[in-house]
């Protein structure tokens, strides 16, 4: 074993956080938590990871449950698609593994959602297979230590350095030796100011030894995303309002939301509102004052969200564009899963119309 293997996997061993599906590994908690982590905190995960696992305590339970359940867990984690594949996958493994995830990194890019990096996670993690995991952790750590100068926006810079990790990881335990990295990157070796002083890995760091750890990794700049205006309707009916639930191909695929959309040129906030609600519900209302305006933001683009109250005037809803719309009471609203920014919609909707005296 490379010495500095061995100095990583003592660091590791002494220094790495508690979770809980650190606690008594098994498949399913292991895959549970790398999807959970992608694009997210440790701490943000864990109590979405304990919620879980009291739900769904296996793979079964998971594979029988209803998609708004799950998807109602997952309110608030964001990236749905990663909740709708996991259910997915589920029940692919129940139905054609026997509810028992493959051991081999291969097999279980088979299943819906295992890409590389969870496949790689899980098959190591899990079942101590020999491949190295290349998230953006990894990519830090190992750009400063060997000194890679190559942008790790290309992805061809992750296969190279699966390959240069191989020989490494398949003199250690799988398991510690990825994990150790993607702790190490998450502890000591920082996006800014790395902790150095304290690294297993600084007696052979080319980054340390040439002042080098501020200028890598090379990450090239992203382009701005673009920022859209977006009106959307609670439109009242007999003390109830109504929402629609987005299509499954669509983004945020399942969840629900008031109905509305995106603004056109020089079309007044109103004016597209008016014309939302009647293509994707055929209804005719009254458009009051706004309730609140919310900021969001997505990978490639930003939203500014004017969330109008509207009264109904005529109609009958028809879901031409959601799979289903219901009128539901303020109270009924929080059973159903929503995206984060018809969350805020929803709180600043309550906060009025509690002060109105309305709910
Ligand atoms: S010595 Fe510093 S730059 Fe090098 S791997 Fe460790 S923390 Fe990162």
């Amino acid at each position: 074993m490379a010495e500095w293997t061995q100095r990583l996997l003592n660091w590791f061993a002494q220094y790495q956080r508690w979770m809980p599906w650190r606690e008594a590994p098994q498949p399913y908690w292991t895959w549970l938590s790398e999807v959970m982590l992608q694009q997210t905190q440790v701490e943000t995960v864990i109590p979405y990871f304990k919620r879980f696992i009291e739900r769904f305590p296996t793979v079964q339970t998971l594979a029988a449950a209803d998609q708004q359940e799950v998807l109602k867990l997952w309110e608030g984690l964001g990236y749905y698609s990663r909740a709708r594949n996991l259910h997915k996958a589920a029940k692919v493994v129940v139905e054609q593994y026997g509810g028992e995830l493959p051991q081999d990194a291969d097999a279980l890019q088979q299943i819906p959602g295992f890409g590389p990096y969870t496949s790689a996670a899980v098959s190591s993690i899990a079942f101590g297979r020999p491949v190295p995991v290349v998230d953006g952790n990894v990519l830090r750590v190992f750009c400063r230590f060997w000194g890679i100068e190559d942008d790790i926006r290309q992805p061809q810079v992750k296969t190279e350095l699966q390959a240069r990790l191989e020989p490494f990881i398949k003199d250690a335990p799988p398991s510690a030796f990825n994990q150790a990295i993607m702790e190490l990157g998450a502890l000591v070796c920082r996006p800014k100011s790395p902790h150095c002083a304290s690294c297993p890995l600084a007696p052979d760091c080319v980054a340390l030894r040439e002042h080098r750890t501020a200028d890598l990794p090379v990450k090239s700049k992203r382009k701005p995303v673009p920022h859209y205006p977006v009106a959307v309707g609670v439109i009242w009916k007999a003390g109830k309002v109504l929402i629609g639930r987005r299509r499954q191909d669509q983004m945020l695929g399942g969840l629900w939301e008031f109905p509305g959309g995106k603004q056109m040129a020089e079309e007044p906030l109103t004016e597209t509102l008016r014309r939302k609600i009647d293509t994707e519900t055929g209804l005719q209302v009254r458009i009051d004052s706004p309730y609140c305006q919310v900021d969001h933001g997505f990978t490639h683009f930003k939203i500014t969200v004017t969330a109008f109250r509207c009264e109904w005037q005529s109609g009958t809803e028809q879901p031409l564009a959601t799979d289903e719309l219901r009128w539901v009471t303020l109270d009924e609203l929080d059973a159903y899963p929503l995206p984060k920014a018809a969350i805020k919609v929803s709180e600043a909707v309550r906060n009025y119309e509690r002060m109105q005296g309305n709910a």
